[in-house]
């Protein structure tokens, strides 16, 4: 038996759930399938990531232009998103700190770019002035950054799927897309439920947005699909804020300048190794929490599954955050995992129509910052690629 379906949304992360939620604004029938077994469970990146709402000043605009405006246009939509539905949200701004020459440099660098991409109210910062921010922050002078946010990203999922649920989406979970073909130039797709019995579907539209696996599904309908998957896995640790005096964080993103590291996928551009606040809920009142993220190192991988090859020693996470000299390895304890979906030697994300059917749509290389971008890419989406 087939289905004709209006639209097929392959992936229940943060893009698939922000482009059903756009779409089912002005669509009907509508079907989102995602394999785990539900939204905000499993291994994808939207439910492991340090929950940074960025502002968007890393991205060059000539060599990633896609990641330097979707940056900035979400940082703005997620902030309106949260204050309206009272989710964990803060704009704690953020540090980048320079403790070399050739750091402050750096930081000319990014600071020109702000204003190039937009990014409002950027200052150039002495030491003295960023330890009036963070007392235990070491920096010959730094970049401040105030549209910087954090926010629990689980939490975001959650509300963004239950307004498209609300709007009509239907939600497939524990459903594999396992086959999408293209027959009389129309997208087929076969899906497998839980029980491992099988349908085919025949949709109008299929949207890709299906994290690591975007490019194993753009390849099932394009063998010469461009581009290939560079898995790198992101670890990160945590310490405890009141546990000592020179550990203390008031609740700054603070951030080394960004780095480019060597990979066998070739460079990879970081924002590095960071410290990031997290939440704790006080009467009902969203407050800094105790914990700190530090992180996270990267660590390529083969498989997007690798949660097995060891993480880095917590002395390496030391090594990378001289800016805080308090932290020793002994405060350190992990934290979590998450395989990002980067792209070997293509650093911008790949949004467009599929080269030989129109009707599909590929959101592929979503990797940081893929969260903070979603609510401007899932408007792209719907206003410019789908037709
Ligand atoms: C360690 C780490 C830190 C990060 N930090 C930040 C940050 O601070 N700020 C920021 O903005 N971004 C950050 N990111 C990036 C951000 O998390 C991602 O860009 C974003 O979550 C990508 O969302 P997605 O929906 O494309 O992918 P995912 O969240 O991975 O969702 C894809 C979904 O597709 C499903 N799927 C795959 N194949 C199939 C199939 N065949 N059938 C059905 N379902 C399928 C998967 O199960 C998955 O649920 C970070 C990422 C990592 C890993």
């Amino acid at each position: 038996m087939s289905e004709k379906i209006n639209i097929a949304i392959i992936g229940g992360g943060i893009i698939g759930c922000w482009v059903a939620l756009e779409l089912s604004k002005r669509e009907s029938d509508i079907f989102l399938f995602e394999k785990n077994p539900g939204i905000t469970q499993g291994e994808n990146q939207s439910s492991r990531n340090s929950g940074v709402n960025h502002a968007g000043l890393n991205y060059d605009s000539r060599t990633r232009p896609l990641k330097a405006r979707f940056c900035m246009e979400g940082n703005r939509l997620w902030e309106e998103f949260c204050v309206t539905h009272s989710l964990p949200f803060l704009k704690v701004g953020k540090l980048m700190v320079a403790l070399t020459d050739s750091e402050e440099r750096e930081l000319d660098l990014y600071y020109n770019r702000a204003i190039e991409n937009g990014v409002p109210g950027v200052q150039r910062i002495s030491g003295g002035q960023a330890r009036e921010i963070e007392p235990n922050v070491k920096a010959r002078s730094a970049l401040l950054i105030p549209s910087s946010g954090i926010f629990e990203p689980t939490s975001l999922l959650r509300q963004v799927y239950f307004i498209a649920a609300n709007q009509g989406v239907q939600f497939m979970t524990g459903t594999e897309v396992v086959r999408l073909n293209i027959e009389y130039n129309r997208p087929k797709m076969q899906i497998r439920y839980r029980d491992s019995s099988t349908d085919w579907i025949i949709p109008r539209k299929v949207i890709n947005a299906a994290g690591v696996n975007a490019v194993d599904i753009a390849h099932m309908v394009d063998r010469d699909f461009p581009l290939k998957t560079a898995l790198i896995r992101g670890d990160s640790m945590k310490f405890y804020r009141g546990g000592k005096q020179e550990l203390y964080l008031r609740g700054t993103n603070v951030y080394p300048t960004p780095i480019t590291v060597k990979t066998p996928f070739g460079p990879q551009h970081t924002v590095g190794v960071h410290l990031t606040p997290t939440f704790d809920c006080e009467n009902g009142n969203f407050v800094i929490g105790d914990a700190v993220m530090v992180g996270p190192k990267l660590t390529p991988v083969n498989r997007v599954d690798d949660f097995q090859t060891p993480m880095p020693e917590p002395e390496v996470f030391v090594q990378h955050t001289k800016f805080f000299p308090g932290l020793k390895a002994a405060d350190l304890s992990p934290n979590f995992s998450g395989v990002q979906a980067r792209l070997d030697g293509y650093p911008d994300f790949y949004l467009a129509r599929d080269r030989s059917c129109f009707d599909i749509i590929h959101l592929v290389g979503v990797d940081s910052p893929g969260f903070t971008s979603a609510p401007a890419i899932a408007r792209y989406v719907a206003a410019n690629l789908f037709m």
